[in-house]
This record gives structure tokens, sequence and C-alpha cells, in this order.
């Protein structure tokens, strides 16, 4: 590995049964990088994101973050050395306010338990800190709502933020745009675009305007195999990529 790299992926799989969701998968990520994945539906995208992420664990294979071998490692002590994921399949808690949601996963950043959270002082600053987070990622006015009474496009917002407010040092984002009209497709855009250089983001999308837009490195997976991973005017002219997915 290269001491540089923020995550690496060596020979990661994952199998269910018989079937191989992610064959042997190995990949580098630097920090700061604007990290695309792309590929068919059923490509092993979610899958490679669970093993990353820690909700599921993998068949084969060592993830390492900054150098340390995570890949053992449960989805909490992950989340504490700067891992955060938004799930293809919301993972909200749709009957507390968006506010509390952030504030819960903020409380996961802060480790200090309820305990800590009861210092007044201590809770206004996360507070204010949420209420920044919701009006950043264009929830200005529904903080005090209910999660479950927001659209399917202010869910994926709120999910973003619920995943900035750990202040992740790797941000995994599986399909943010899924379901979004194209005004709240181009705001998260913005908000992918504007998050701080240092952050590195690995980002799972099928809108490509978005991916081209805003990766400088796209990586192509197809039946579960690593395909490619360049630029993206290098993986845009690639003529396997170009049979196995955009189908031209
Ligand atoms: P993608 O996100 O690229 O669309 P997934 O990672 O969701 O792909 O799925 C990859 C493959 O693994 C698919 O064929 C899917 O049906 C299969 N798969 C995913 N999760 C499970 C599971 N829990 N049990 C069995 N097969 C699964
Ligand atoms: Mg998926």
């Amino acid at each position: 590995m290269n001491d540089l790299d923020l995550l690496e992926l060596r020979s990661v799989s994952r199998r269910f049964g018989s079937f191989t969701a992610v064959d042997e998968v190995s990949l580098t990520v630097r920090p700061g990088a604007r990290h695309a994945i792309i590929g068919p539906n059923g490509a092993g995208k979610s899958t490679l994101f669970g093993l990353i992420s820690g909700t599921r664990p993998v068949s084969g294979g060592t993830i390492l973050l900054d150098g340390q071998d995570v890949t053992r490692l449960p989805v909490h002590r992950r989340v504490g050395l700067g891992t955060a994921a938004t799930f293809q399949h919301s993972s909200l808690f749709l009957r507390e306010t968006v506010l509390e949601n952030v504030l819960l996963a903020a409380l996961l950043r802060t480790g200090t338990g309820l305990g800590g959270w009861r210092k007044v002082s201590a809770r206004a600053a996360e507070i204010d800190r949420a209420r920044s987070l919701l009006d950043r990622v264009g929830l200005p006015d529904r903080h005090d709502l209910m999660a479950g009474a927001l659209s399917h496009g202010e869910r994926r917002q709120l999910e973003v933020a619920v995943a900035l407010a750990t202040e992740p040092r790797l941000l995994l984002l599986d399909e943010p745009a899924a379901g979004m009209s194209p005004a709240e497709t181009a705001r998260l855009t913005e908000l992918i675009a504007a998050l701080p250089a240092e952050m590195t983001v690995l980002l799972v999308e099928h809108d490509l305007d978005m991916v081209f837009e805003l990766a400088d490195t796209v990586t192509v997976l197809h039946l579960g195999r690593h395909l490619i991973t360049g630029t993206p005017d290098h993986v845009r002219a690639s003529a396997e990529v170009q049979r196995a997915y955009l189908g031209t």
C-alpha cells in the first residue's frame, strides 16, 4: 500500500451462498479523493459499501483504513475511525424529528454517551451544529418535523446530514440522488462539491452527469469484479467500459 492512501481494499470478496457479489476487488483511495464507483445494477456496489462501512462481513480479503486493518471491526468502531455512510435503503429514525436524527449521529461522534450529553453547554453546541448542518443540506425549515414526514428527496438530504454529523474523514454515499428531482439533485451536487477538501468521498451514483461532474477518479464494477479505475476521461474512453456498461 502507498503510505498516502486513506483506504485500501485487498482482494475483497463477498459471497451469498454460492453467488459471488463482490469478487476479489482491489482498490486504493487517496485522501481527499472524489472517487465514484459505477456499474450496472447488481454489479456489487452496495455490497462493497457494506463491506467498507462494516454492515456486512467480508468473505475474504483485507480492508485497510489509514494502514490499519479494519476488516473485522464492527460499524461503530469504523465510525470512530472516521467512516460514515448513507445507505441505498434508508436508515433514518422515521419517528424522531429531523433534528434528533442528526443529534443521534453527533452523539456517536462525540462518543461521550448520554452522561456527557446532559451538560447543557455541550448539548447547546451540538444543537447549533446540527441546525447549521440541516440548513447546509437544504432542510432549513424542516428541523422539527418527524423524519417520516419528509419527501423522498428530503430524506436523502437528511441522510447526508446524518452522515456529515459524525464528521467523517471517509464519506460513503450510496446513490444519494436516487429519486430526487433535478433541482434537488443539483443542490446535492453543489453540497458535495463544497465539502471540505480533506474529506474523502466515495460515491455510488447512477446519475452519470453527477458522477462526471464531481469525480476525480472513477471505478467501474461489473458482475462483482473490478473492471477499471482511472480519471473520468480515461474511463469514459475505455472500450471495455463502453462494451460492458455504457452499452455502446
Ligand atoms: P448494486 O448496488 O451494484 O446494484 P448489490 O451490491 O446490491 O449491487 O448486489 C450485488 C449482487 O448481490 C446482486 O446480484 C444482488 O442480488 C446480490 N445480493 C445483494 N445482497 C444480497 C443478499 N443479502 N443475499 C443474496 N444476494 C444478495
Ligand atoms: Mg446498490
